[in-house]
């Protein structure tokens, strides 16, 4: 499988930041992995056209409806059109701000499928999980709960994001991430066989250029998926290349 270096640019850019993506395909057509970037939705048909076929370029979210009475919110569909390939859901910001569920990413998961977009979902403990010995059931439950029944292994990606390393500059050891990789593989494996194999697991929090080659040497870490890191093609273009 082909790595992934995914950048979540949250609620940040304008215009402005599009010429960070022209720096961005020098740096990606130099390397073997997958690059993808997830702008603001106001810039995702405009970034897909600046990143021609080189940068792949992906939602932040979207709606399980195709269509409808839901003011503000944007489609599977929507996003397709626009350019994307790729829709992030499920991350833990949408899950603390908007009160999602697993119900809700599974739903949103289909529908990302059904439009023909590659989802990545989104799990992670929070710190009072982590302390409580918790991590292991948390991660479990998000995965069963989260994804949808009679998947391909390739044709999603599972993103472990632990709560408490999300813009803190905090890491987990690579003993735990491992732990939870390793974890992830079994559960994904025993419910949709050895097609498991081809889903690549990202490890995202806090991931920078001077942990990123130690973070993909831990083994069943496939890529990553970069917040703050990723909005500097300087940064994220050494993430890359630690890939
Ligand atoms: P961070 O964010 O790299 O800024 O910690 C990661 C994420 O939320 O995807």
């Amino acid at each position: 499988m082909r790595k992934l270096a995914a950048g979540n640019w949250k609620m940040n850019g304008t215009s402005a930041e599009l010429s960070e993506l022209d720096a961005l395909a020098k740096v990606h057509a130099e390397s073997s992995v997958d690059v993808l970037i997830c702008p603001p939705a106001t810039l995702l048909s405009r970034a897909a056209d600046r990143a021609g076929n080189s940068i792949f370029v992906g939602g932040q979210d979207c709606h399980a409806a195709k269509s409808g009475a839901h003011t503000g919110d944007i489609s599977a569909d929507m996003l397709k059109d626009a350019g994307a390939t790729h829709v992030i859901l499920g991350h833990s910001e949408r899950r603390t701000d908007h009160g999602e569920t697993d119900a809700t990413v599974r739903v949103k998961t289909v529908a990302a499928l059904g439009a023909g977009l590659l989802p990545l979902v989104c799990v992670g403990e929070t710190e009072s999980e982590r302390d409580a010995g918790d991590t292991l059931d948390v991660i479990r439950s998000q995965l069963a709960g989260s994804l949808p029944d009679d998947l391909n292994g390739a044709d999603f990606v599972v993103a472990y994001e632990p709560v408490w390393a999300i813009g803190t500059g905090r890491v987990p050891t690579l003993y735990q991430i491992a732990e939870v990789h390793e974890l992830m593989r079994a559960e994904l494996t025993g419910r949709f066989g050895s097609s498991a194999n081809e889903t690549p697991l990202l490890y995202g929090g806090s991931v920078k250029p001077g942990n990123a080659a130690e973070i993909f040497a831990t083994s069943n870490v496939d890529g990553a998926l970069v917040g703050g890191a990723s909005l500097k093609a300087s940064d994220f273009g050494a993430i890359i290349q630690a890939l």
